[in-house]
């Protein structure tokens, strides 16, 4: 539980709670042997707060004791057509567009590693990459070396590692402290002096214009809205997009030192277009 309910990331004090279950699951995406296991995993209370002066949206009662991210827990969507097309088409994007080639990539949060292993296959993107998750199963070494993964978080002493590039797809929203998880991105990227950063996660506007408050489990213990992703402890987001038929929210951040980021190249002309809607 939370000591106090004030915002995570701003610190503000006006905040107020929207909405309360009780004995909600506490994990969603694992997967179980059995109907009785099920009905015997964890449960928890959710409490969700929203943040009067920063729009981020959190679960107040939140305890990270009940989470168990292992083996069983699988969140992969690209079994999928038309997420799979998503994927494909964004990592299209991100190499043809953003330039993310002959560099090192890491990916926080890798999951089974579906995405990293697209994106370090991608032809002549010669992308070294590594993947970090507690719940990647399968082998620690692919393409003779190109892409490796840790079967571990992503923390302080990972972030020693230098990258080009930081991918941190659908993670964020179960970290209750995001200012560590930005904190520690931020030193892996401040090693390279074009480092391009990039962040997606449940968008809280399209939740509350749909009214998908199913969208508001416990796994997600913070939910961002499109005002609490512009400039959190001095970073500028260069590119943001609503994707996937605006359910999520994609921030792309580069040289981040700067005030005033010129785009470097257009917006998205190449299949990536069918899924990225700029918002200004
Ligand atoms: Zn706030």
């Amino acid at each position: 539980m939370r000591p106090e309910r004030s915002c995570p990331v701003c610190g503000s004090s006006d905040t107020s709670a929207f909405l309360q279950r009780s004995s909600v699951p506490v994990h969603q995406d694992v997967v179980l042997a059995s109907v009785a296991e099920a009905r015997a995993s964890g449960r928890g209370e959710l409490t969700m707060y929203a943040c009067g002066d920063c729009g981020f949206a959190f679960n107040a009662a939140f305890d990270q004791s009940l989470m168990s991210y292992g083996d069983c827990y699988d969140s992969t969507q690209t079994c999928s057509p038309e997420f799979s097309a998503y994927v494909n088409d964004l990592i299209g994007y991100l190499v043809e567009e953003r330039e993310v080639r002959n560099c090192t990539v890491v990916e926080v949060g890798c999951g089974k590693g579906e995405f990293i292993r697209r994106l370090v296959g991608y032809p002549r993107g010669n992308i070294t990459g590594y993947g970090f998750d507690p719940t990647h199963v399968g082998p620690d070494v692919e393409y003779g070396g190109r892409l490796r993964f840790e079967k571990r978080f992503y923390d302080e002493h990972a972030s020693s590692l230098p990258a080009d590039v930081v991918i941190c797809r659908h993670v964020i929203e179960h970290v209750p402290d995001p200012l560590q998880l930005l904190s520690a991105v931020r030193r892996a990227a401040e090693q390279r002096p074009n480092a391009l950063v990039c962040f997606e996660t449940p968008c809280m506007e399209w939740i509350l214009r749909h009214a998908v408050f199913w969208d508001l489990f416990y796994e997600h213990c913070c939910v961002h809205g499109t005002c609490s992703r512009g400039n959190i402890s001095g970073w500028k987001a260069d590119q943001r997009a609503a994707s996937f038929e605006h359910t999520r929210m994609l921030a792309m951040l580069s040289n981040w030192r700067s005030d005033s980021v010129p785009l470097k190249n257009g917006w998205a002309r190449s299949g990536a277009r069918r899924w990225l809607v700029p918002w200004t």
